[in-house]
């Protein structure tokens, strides 16, 4: 299809790209500023995440009374939520919610991807071009973009030439696939594909699973909440937002759902006889509960041995267990799955694990999937392969900086920026929860928040002292890149047997670099509020360039 160019530039004060939560939030907060605003959305609604990602058992995997904005007490108390974990339909109607009341539609554009992205220095300002014809002149960028938006389909020979439904989790048809009665393939076995599993067996004539790594997926603490859980947590609100804030992963704990603080005890101080006991007490849960897991090989090892046992407990043949069950990377060396009966349905007898580490894919032919063992036949081939993490997006949309530099070109061996927010070489270009940042980490509602509101004061500080301009300096970015990989090392993060997407193992050909920031969301928060009382340490604040050039 052919694009219509529109003639003429638009000018506007920003341009946020992306209205997930975070795009959403950061229109809020400028038109707060009185800054005139648009927000560029690919999708033809708001949510982002959940917005696209409708495939079934699609959920929060943290208690979504804490996956929720705080920056409006009306809507905290206005708004129910109906288990602790929601699922996608529900956390989508939240964010057309929050769209509807703070009246944020007006002000985007939907159906549109941003194509380019180009900083003019003379404008002092970035040209912002879309796949409709728009170009648009805004002093400031604000990229919304999603760490998870920019979906990953595999390099798998005669992908194209499958003839029944091919669909990726990760851009689910609103109206849905009808797999009732049918014979499906799933492909991945990463959190998406774990918590799609037992949905489509439910469903599915017959599912067969293609799994290339097996995956650590603990049970989720899931159940309905209660008027008296409800009731509780709006009283107490406030409290609960400061514990996040201040907090290692942005979790208080509400329900008791999560660790607020890493565990202290040692698993390799704990005789024999007493692990097995914490196994029969805990189950899966107990090779997360000690401290020792997360930062020595040896308790790790013996953690998953733990949960090898727990696996073999629960799939009930043998040899589905043993290729259902982790061995060659560490417990926490990616991010952790959270389940509801993911390793019980591979009892179910119209279920089939597939490991393709002993039965490589050959080719997805006519018909279905053929693989070293023989042909496959299929109506519907589902893909939970993931996503180019925390870089694809932005380096999708082709920026480019300071005379003409692409992002892509400076980001070559891996992300650079200042704090996760800005890069130098970038001037006025934001990324909310960039790589550098806790970000993937953490809940990321609180993450997207913090980010939103830094920029909003960042922005409303350059107005109230007459600069136009802000960009790190190349030092306090080194520095930053340093710190970020310095906290990193020696956590099973990095180990050299951990190939997950924080390092972009996952995309071929992207440098493995670990992207998020392992600091801790109460720890970051308190590095950006440093910058900023110190008069915003590590960047340059300066006047627009056309008021010196004329
Ligand atoms: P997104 O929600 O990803 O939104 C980004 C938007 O930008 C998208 O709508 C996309 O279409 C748009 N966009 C991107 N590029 C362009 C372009 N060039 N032009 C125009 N538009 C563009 N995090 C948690 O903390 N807890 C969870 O339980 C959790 N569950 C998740 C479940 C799934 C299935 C996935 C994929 C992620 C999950 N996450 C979870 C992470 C989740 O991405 C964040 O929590 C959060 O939703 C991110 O919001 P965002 O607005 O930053 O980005
Ligand atoms: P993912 O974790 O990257 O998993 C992708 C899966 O696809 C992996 O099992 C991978 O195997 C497999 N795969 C990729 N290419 C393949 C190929 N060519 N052949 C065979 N298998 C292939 O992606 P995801 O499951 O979408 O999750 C990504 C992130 O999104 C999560 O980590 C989480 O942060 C978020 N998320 C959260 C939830 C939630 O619970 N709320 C749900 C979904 C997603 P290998 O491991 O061998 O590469």
């Amino acid at each position: 299809m052919a694009t219509a160019v529109k003639n003429e530039i638009e000018q506007l004060d920003a341009v946020i790209v992306g209205a997930g939560a975070a795009g959403l939030y950061m229109l809020h907060r400028l038109r707060g500023l009185g800054l005139k605003t648009t927000v560029i959305e690919a999708g033809d609604g708001v949510g982002g995440t959940w917005y696209w990602n409708r495939y079934p058992g699609a959920r929060c995997d943290v208690t979504s009374v804490e996956y929720s904005f705080s920056f409006d007490k009306q809507l905290e108390q206005e708004w129910n939520w109906s288990e602790m974990m929601a699922p996608q339909p529900e956390i989508e109607r939240y964010m057309n919610h929050v769209a509807d009341r703070f009246d944020l539609r007006r002000d985007i554009r939907f159906s549109t991807r941003v194509t380019a992205v180009n900083w003019d220095d003379r404008a002092t300002a970035w040209t912002v071009a879309t796949d409709r014809g728009d170009r648009i002149e805004a002093r400031y960028c604000i990229m919304a973009t999603g760490c998870l938006s920019s979906p990953l389909k595999p390099d798998i020979k005669g992908i194209d030439s499958f003839t029944g439904v091919s669909v990726q989790t990760s851009m689910w048809p609103r109206e849905g696939i009808e797999l009732e009665g049918k014979r499906v393939a799933l492909i991945g076995t990463g959190s998406s594909g774990v918590q799609s599993t037992p949905e489509i067996a439910k469903v599915a004539s017959h599912l067969t699973v293609f799994q290339r790594t097996p995956t650590y997926t603990w049970p989720s603490m899931n159940r309905p909440l209660t008027a008296e859980d409800i009731a509780k947590v709006k009283a107490n609100y406030e409290k609960m937002r400061q514990t996040q804030r201040s907090s290692r992963v942005g979790i208080a704990g509400s329900f008791g759902g999560a660790l607020l603080e890493p565990p202290t005890a040692k698993l390799l101080d704990l005789p024999e006889e007493e692990r097995r006991q914490k196994l029969d007490e805990h189950g899966f849960a107990v090779t997360r509960m000690f401290a020792d897991v997360a930062t020595d090989m040896e308790a790790n090892i013996v953690a998953r041995e733990m949960y090898a046992e727990m696996v073999r407990r629960v799939v009930t043949d043998p040899a589905t267990a043993a290729a259902l069950t982790p061995s060659d990377y560490p417990i926490g060396c990616k991010r952790a799955v959270v389940d509801q009966d993911y390793f019980v349905t591979f009892n179910r007898p119209n279920v089939k694990l597939v490991d393709l580490r002993n039965e490589p894919f050959e080719e997805v032919t006519e018909k279905g999937i053929r693989t070293s063992t023989g042909e496959y036949e299929f109506d519907v081939i589902v893909y939970a392969t993931g996503f180019d993490a925390m870089t694809g997006a932005l380096l999708n949309m082709n920026i480019k900086g300071r005379e003409g530099r692409p992002l892509a070109e400076k980001w070559a061996a891996g992300p650079r920026n200042y704090l996760g927010l800005m890069a130098e070489g970038f001037p006025n270009l934001f990324t909310i929860t960039g790589p550098g940042s806790p970000s993937v980490l953490s809940n990321m509602l609180v993450s997207i928040e913090q980010h939103v509101d830094w920029i909003t004061e960042c922005l409303s500080y350059l107005g109230a002292n007459g600069k136009d301009v802000i960009e790190p300096t190349l030092e306090a970015e080194d520095s930053w890149v340093e710190h970020v990989n310095t906290v990193a090392d020696g956590t099973m993060y990095t180990a050299p047997s951990c190939n997950s997407w924080y390092l972009g193992a996952n995309v071929p050909g992207k440098t493995r670099q670990f992207m998020p920031y392992v600091g801790g969301v109460g720890v970051y928060r308190q590095k950006c509020d440093e910058v900023v009382a110190k008069g915003y340490d590590g960047f340059v604040l300066d006047t627009a360039k056309e008021a010196v050039a004329v």
